[in-house]
């Protein structure tokens, strides 16, 4: 739509797809309205919409993902969360906590260290995607509420992964970001689930996911009604052994040109490697990542899950003042 075009124009060509059986996504921008059609496009005369009141242009979208990409709306997504503004220009949005919630004195260990150095986001893993079947799994519903407790105690807000869409709507009760881990990326019944959840949700890439994968299982959540989706590059498997995973860094330029949606960065599953996670942390800002999320534990040796890679609140402390400089660099706030 043109700028500043009245809703009552935006209004009128929202009926009229819906009246071709095809549906109207609209986006309402800060400066303009962007109205995305979704459905089988031969059903639409692009000469008709042209001729409506307000409409300034109709274009193809030629990407196989529609609703994401930077063709559909040039402006980048924001997405806030106890203030602090994923995906802002000026944002390093931090996100940290353990793998996993295991007890209350843990969280509160953490979080209570993390809250010091200003960390707004906890994270905390209560259902588990763990490759072997005798592993820990997860505290379930407890692990939930004590990391909601922990988040209202210290002010922070809470992620956490769901790993079953049976399990959606309990998850949605509890936290105030929904993780979708790399296993599941391609779970397409979670994904469409996780489109009505309405709260935001974590994408992580796939191991194997190539980034048009990746931004196509996106799709599926704006597709099924979920504007707020935050992208998380993990790493992905290739021949090198020396690294948990092969840190894509490309991946954060490249899908900040093909998409509006905000991408962080989880340098602790994509190297597994203690001294590997601050330089990488460095380079992910340098990169201009939205963000970060490191796993944190206050007694690495004893976690439960991920004890290789979880560094200390007081390695955590040390990495939060080392990466300052490199913020303001790029003119960014760690929030
Ligand atoms: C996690 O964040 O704890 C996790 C399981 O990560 P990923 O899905 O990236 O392996
Ligand atoms: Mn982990």
């Amino acid at each position: 739509m043109k700028a500043g075009a009245p809703k009552e124009h935006a209004e009128r060509i929202i009926q009229e797809i819906e009246e071709k059986s095809l549906t109207p996504v609209p986006m309402y921008g800060v400066e303009r309205t962007v109205i995305a059609v979704i459905g089988d496009e031969r059903d639409i005369s692009v000469s008709h919409l042209e001729a409506l009141p307000s409409v300034e242009n109709v274009m193809r979208v030629l990407k196989p993902y529609k609703l994401v990409s930077r063709e559909t709306k040039p402006e980048k997504t924001i997405i806030e969360v106890n203030g602090v503004k994923i995906g802002a220009p000026d944002t390093v949005a931090a996100i940290a906590g353990p793998c996993s919630v295991e007890s209350i004195e843990q969280m509160d260990q953490v979080a209570s260290k993390l809250a010091e150095l200003g960390t707004k986001i906890l994270r905390g893993g209560a259902f588990k995607p763990r490759t072997g079947p005798y592993a820990f799994q997860g505290l379930g519903e407890e692990g939930l509420k004590i990391l909601q407790a922990t988040g209202k105690k210290y002010n922070m807000a809470t992620i956490t992964e769901v790993i079953d869409v049976r399990d959606v709507q309990l998850v949605t009760e509890y936290t105030d970001i929904l993780q979708v881990g790399a296993r599941n990326m391609q779970n397409y019944p979670l994904l469409r689930e996780l489109g009505q959840a309405g709260k935001p949700v974590m994408l992580k890439r796939a191991m194997t996911g190539t980034i048009e994968e990746w931004l196509l299982a996106a799709e599926y959540i704006l597709s099924h009604g979920n504007p707020e989706v935050i992208l998380c590059e993990r790493g992905i498997r290739t021949f090198e052994q020396a690294t948990r995973n092969t840190l894509s860094l490309a991946s954060v330029p490249l899908v900040q040109e093909l998409s509006h949606l905000p991408i962080i960065v989880d340098p602790t599953h994509a190297t597994g490697k203690l001294s590997l996670i601050e330089p990488m942390t460095k380079a992910l800002i340098a990169a201009g990542a939205d963000g970060y999320i490191i796993e944190v534990h206050p007694n690495p040796e004893v976690a439960l899950s991920d004890a290789q890679q979880q560094l200390t609140p007081e390695q955590y402390a040390t990495l939060h003042k080392n990466i300052q400089p490199i913020a303001a660099a790029v003119n960014k706030k760690i929030q």
